[in-house]
């Protein structure tokens, strides 16, 4: 490692049942994105199965490509297929030792779980002795569920992290790993990430790039790792100065904030939903949702956050043109005349959701989601907006959105998140 580089470290992500696609990894990239805030480069993500010779090449591949740290998931419990800690303990080039006081944790455990499931005997003795061998000289981290994780040193290195496969155990166990001796020496070296960030909606990567090229032009911008993402219908640009870039990375995130200021979102990281729930507190702002081809999406994402209920009101999924009617007041003429998906049966769901629920600001969303139902004047993915105010703001937009029926349902929830955001904090209106 070149000083003040980042140190590299891979995840290793154990389980046949993720390379038959029957599960999908959330381990893998849940890591990822703490190991890169820890200030590791993570070099590696990767998918074995339970075997033991794929699991061993994938510690090997990590170790030549220079990897200070391992992380595995999954392969700690009882079962024959579950061979984590036996293959770790190998290419630590240690034996498998019993931990008495670990075998005595898991019991109490175990014992709780026999006497609620009628499960016992020894069957479950066995599970709970092979789950206490630790790798000599490891550090045993205590169960979430009944599966212990280790930290296991290796001479020359790299230092391995072996959690458990549940999602809900391994993220319960990471506190405890950051805190297990060895970790917290490796992490005494490892330089703070530093990063900035930028939010855009509604502005494609090609404009980025073209900027990035001028200024390059300008200025050596070397120093500064740019990545540009697409998440949730907007370009996300992260900014990782190498040493000696601070100040340069500022200088470019201020240059790409400015060239872009309308189509900012943020420039600190803070999210759409953050910065919506943030400008609906601050107003003291309920709002309320009548959709259609997003079927509930959109109350659905306004809910995800903790705290909602101090600015959610609540939705209708008003799908047929009965609902539309009947549940949000929408006029059977206006759709007769103008069709379900119109400017103005956007604008009267918004309305009617906004009156029936005594609420702020009200969203409505009409539109075709497809394959089917699609027309020359009417195509799929052409989806009517609307927000309303109490105090008589109004904003439309009916965009031709691309993709699949799934693509066109998300992006209009990112669309009908950005609207709410536009009027809950109209600074940001174009
Ligand atoms: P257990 O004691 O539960 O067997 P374990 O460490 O052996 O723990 P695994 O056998 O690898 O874990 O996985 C147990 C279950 O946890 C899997 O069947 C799956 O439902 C879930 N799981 C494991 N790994 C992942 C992953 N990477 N992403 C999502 N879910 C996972
Ligand atoms: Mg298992």
């Amino acid at each position: 490692m070149e000083s003040g580089e980042r140190p590299r470290a891979a995840v290793i992500v154990t389980g046949s049942e993720l390379l038959t696609g029957s599960i999908t990894d959330r381990n893998g990239p849940w890591l990822a994105r703490e190991l890169g805030e820890l200030g590791f480069e993570v070099a590696h993500v990767l998918l074995v199965g339970d075997r033991p010779d794929d699991l061993d090449a994938a510690l090997r591949f990590a170790v030549n490509s220079g990897c200070v740290l391992v992380v595995t998931s999954g392969g700690l419990g009882p079962t024959a297929d579950d061979l984590t800690a036996q293959i770790v303990a190998s290419f630590a080039g240690v034996e498998l030792v019993l931990d008495e006081d670990l075998r005595e944790h898991i019991a109490g455990i175990l014992r709780g779980w026999a006497t609620r499931t009628g499960f016992g005997g020894p069957a479950l003795d066995e599970a709970n002795r092979k789950q206490a061998m630790v790798p000599r000289g490891a550090t045993a981290l205590l169960p979430v569920g009944t599966a212990p994780g280790l930290v296991v040193p290796r001479p020359g290195g790299p230092l391995v992290v072996v959690l458990p496969g549940p999602p809900r155990e391994l993220q319960g166990m990471w506190p405890a790993a950051l805190e297990a001796p060895p970790f917290r020496e490796l992490l005494a070296g490892v330089p703070a990430a530093t990063s900035l960030s930028l939010r855009f909606f509604g502005l494609p990567e090609s404009e980025i790039a073209s900027t990035l090229r001028e200024f390059d032009s300008e200025m050596d911008l070397s120093g500064v790792e740019v990545t540009t993402c697409l998440r949730r219908s907007e370009l996300e640009v992260d900014l990782r100065p190498k040493p000696g870039a601070a100040v340069l990375a500022a200088e470019l995130h201020g240059a790409l904030a400015a060239r872009h200021a309308r189509h900012l979102v943020s420039d600190d990281g803070s999210t759409t939903d953050e910065l919506l729930a943030r400008a609906l507190l601050e107003r003291g702002w309920t709002v309320a949702t009548g959709e259609s081809c997003t079927g509930g999406m959109l109350a659905s994402r306004l809910v995800d956050r903790p705290g909602s209920s101090a600015y959610v009101a609540g939705g209708v999924v008003a799908y047929s043109n009965t609902a539309k009617t009947q549940l949000l007041g929408v006029p059977a003429e206006m759709i007769e005349e103008h069709g379900a998906v119109s400017p103005e049966v956007a604008r009267a769901l918004a309305d009617g959701a906004r009156e029936r629920f005594g609420a702020d600001v009200g969203v409505g969303i009409t539109g075709v989601a497809g394959p089917d139902g699609g027309t020359e004047a009417k195509p799929v993915g052409y989806v009517c907006f609307c927000v309303t105010t109490g105090d008589g703001l109004v904003l439309a937009r009916d965009p031709r959105l691309p993709g699949g029926r799934s693509d066109v349902r998300e992006r209009s929830t990112d669309l009908g998140m950005h609207l709410l955001l536009q009027a809950a904090a109209p600074r940001r209106a174009e």
